[in-house]
């Protein structure tokens, strides 16, 4: 089937109480045993198991091509997940562009454990190569990158790691399971954090991994998702079920609308640079086109010709495109990187990143152009 057709048949929970159409929401915390003191239904307590985050698992092993998944309360506890599986003395290797607080975890909490963590250019193949150490157990990828949309070659690194048996984890947050699959390109788990594209009204904390093998791997992410508990409720497991239901429809329109802006961004005086994978003039095009076919997700930075308070007065002057961080939603969102990453970041001051929603494009570049043309 295609991902169209997965994405709301692969959520569907059946009920055998009231044959509904929509899935039942079981808040139950506890499971009834039969006499033999078996589970009949296979859960018992519901932070090893419970229906609703069953079948959301279910979904995003099928639609990720993994043979297993695991649902977390944020995306964070996801990582989180993939680290437990290192021991003492490993060594992690992190793009130096991306999600800053995964890094944070590894380098923080898990470097006074005994990790080791470097990061590199993962834009940069051999410059992953010959950061490989003998020790390196797990490179860690995601494309495209926060904030400058940069991308990985997915494949490419898993044939580098493959060879010296290390793993490749893909933080496919930015793409979503519609857009981008890591498996297919070789890659051993695929993250997301599901707050984002997969949720899509930015009112779910959440969090998944998906393996591509029920390996030992997966099998220590099922003790540390048990044990460490960090798992999702009933609620937000039918929510996100819900979500994928209209995730290829929504990232259609993402897409659609990001494409057409990008453009007219381009185009505009004040604009000084786009970087949006879908443009020509994006310096890894021709990848974008391979890896992620099928269009490019909402996510569009800009830098405008104007010095940093000047940008930061911009994102404010906005109508429709309101000014908070996260992305993945229905509404446009517009943010300033620079002052929410703090002092140590690199990235440019007149730097924007735009989360493109579900609104009508006509109306989005209504909103931008008349700011731009008062810049
Ligand atoms: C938001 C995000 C995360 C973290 O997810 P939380 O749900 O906030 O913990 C990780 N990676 C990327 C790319 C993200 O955008």
């Amino acid at each position: 089937m295609k991902k169209e057709t997965l994405a709301i048949h692969s959520s569907h929970l059946t009920d055998e109480t009231a044959a509904s159409i929509a899935a039942p929401i079981f808040l139950s915390t506890t499971f009834e045993r039969s006499e033999d003191g078996s589970y009949p239904k296979g859960h018992m307590y519901s932070r090893n198991s419970s229906p609703n985050r069953q079948v959301l698992e279910n979904a995003l092993a099928q639609l990720e091509g993994g043979e297993i998944a695991f649902a977390f309360s944020s995306g964070l506890a996801a990582v989180n997940a993939v680290f437990q599986c290192l021991q003492s003395g490993d060594h992690v290797l992190m793009p130096q562009v991306g999600y800053y607080a995964s890094y944070k975890l590894a380098e923080e909490i898990y470097g006074s454990w005994g990790l080791q963590v470097s990061q590199v250019d993962m834009t940069d193949l051999p410059a992953v190569e010959k950061a490989i150490q003998k020790n390196t157990q797990l490179i860690w990828v995601e494309t495209p990158a926060n904030p400058m949309l940069s991308l990985s070659d997915i494949s490419a690194i898993c044939q580098i790691a493959s060879k010296k048996g290390i793993k490749v984890g893909v933080d496919n947050t930015l793409a979503s399971p519609i857009l981008q699959s890591p498996i297919a390109l070789g890659a051993d788990m695929v993250m997301h954090a599901t707050t984002k594209y997969i949720g899509g009204h930015s009112d779910i904390l959440g969090g998944a991994l998906i393996l591509k093998e029920n390996n030992d791997w997966a099998k220590r992410i099922l003790r540390v998702q048990i044990l460490m508990g960090a798992t999702p409720n009933p609620m937000d497991c039918y929510l996100l079920a819900r979500g994928l239901k209209t995730l290829a429809v929504r990232m259609a329109q993402h897409s659609k609308n990001a494409a057409i802006l990008a453009e007219k961004l381009e185009k505009h005086p004040a604009v000084e640079k786009v970087h949006y994978p879908g443009l020509p003039s994006h310096p890894q095009f021709e990848l974008a086109k391979k890896q992620m076919p099928n269009g490019q997700s909402g996510m569009i930075s800009i830098q405008l010709k104007a010095p940093e308070n000047a940008t930061q007065k911009f994102a404010s002057s906005l109508q429709l495109f309101q000014q908070a961080t996260s992305l993945g939603g229905v509404e446009s969102l517009i943010e300033h990187r620079k002052s929410i990453e703090g002092p140590q970041s690199n990235t440019p001051g007149n730097l924007l990143r735009l989360s493109i929603g579900l609104e009508h494009a006509d109306d989005l570049w209504a909103d931008l152009s008349a700011s731009l043309d008062k810049l």
